[in-house]
């Protein structure tokens, strides 16, 4: 399949749909509106558009699911532009806090054929440099993840991932790099105050306190659960791969 017919627009809300469905959320206009930082009748009328391209359906509660040939067209631009990611930061050393920005000028560049000769030189990747899975190459979630907002007091964690939304956060994603809030880094959650709106946890580096804001774009696994990264990775065409990443596609209602 060729991405290539689609707009960049098209696909940022494609990826959008595609990252707010994997984090468990219903999609809706104004979920839609907040992470991709746009009027929300400029949304609906996005969203029309995109009906018509039959590339999304509206259920009629509002809610956005991704048709079988959005999902593949979502696959494919969220693989695009975390092979670009890899390429930037692994290949080009670039930097890791501001990698989601320039690699959403790359992506578009990439066809199916070079998306997957590619990934063969990257050296297989399942994840993006910020942990998040890239669809149709085996990667899944590890069990028991959660946000760390959502994590307890003495829980022993692990990074998983930085969400796809805060990754346009410049200011955001140094911070996170600068307290060593990266894939794979281990976290002791040390107090949290709802009523403060913080949560406090040591790092490789030391002590940091969070908001919750913050803390709700990190996603952890408890340390002792195994991550699910050893599977053999295969890569799938983007028609298969929308049948391995249900989750993504048909995203609970909340
Ligand atoms: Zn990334």
């Amino acid at each position: 399949m060729s991405g290539g017919s689609l707009t960049p627009v098209t696909e940022e809300y494609l990826r959008a749909i595609l990252d707010l469905g994997m984090s468990g959320r219903s999609v809706i206009g104004r979920r839609l509106s907040d992470s991709l930082g746009v009027a929300p009748s400029t949304v609906t009328a996005t969203l029309q558009r995109m009906g018509k391209e039959e590339l999304v359906t509206l259920n009629e509660r509002k809610e956005v699911r991704l048709t079988k040939k959005g999902a593949a067209h979502a696959i494919a631009a969220a693989r695009r532009h975390h092979l670009s990611e890899r390429l930037l930061i692994d290949h080009l050393g670039f930097d890791w806090a501001r990698a989601h920005q320039e690699a959403e000028r790359w992506q578009h560049a990439l066809t199916e054929e070079t998306e997957r000769l590619l990934w063969e030189a990257l050296g297989r990747p399942t994840h993006c440099p910020h942990g998040n899975p890239i669809p149709g190459t085996g990667a899944c979630f590890s069990p028991g993840t959660r946000w760390l907002r959502e994590a307890r007091e003495g829980d022993e964690m692990i990074v998983e991932r930085i969400a796809e939304r805060a990754e346009a956060d410049e200011n955001l994603m140094r911070f996170f790099a600068r307290q060593g809030i990266v894939p794979e880094a281990q976290l002791v959650i040390e107090e949290i105050v709802l009523s403060n709106g913080t949560i406090s946890v040591t790092t490789p580096h030391g002590p940091v306190v969070l908001g919750l804001e913050a803390a709700a774009q990190v996603l952890v696994r408890p340390k002792e659960s195994m991550p699910l990264r050893q599977f053999p990775t295969q890569w799938q065409d983007s028609h298969t791969a929308v049948n391995t990443s249900r989750p993504a596609v048909e995203a609970p209602a909340q």
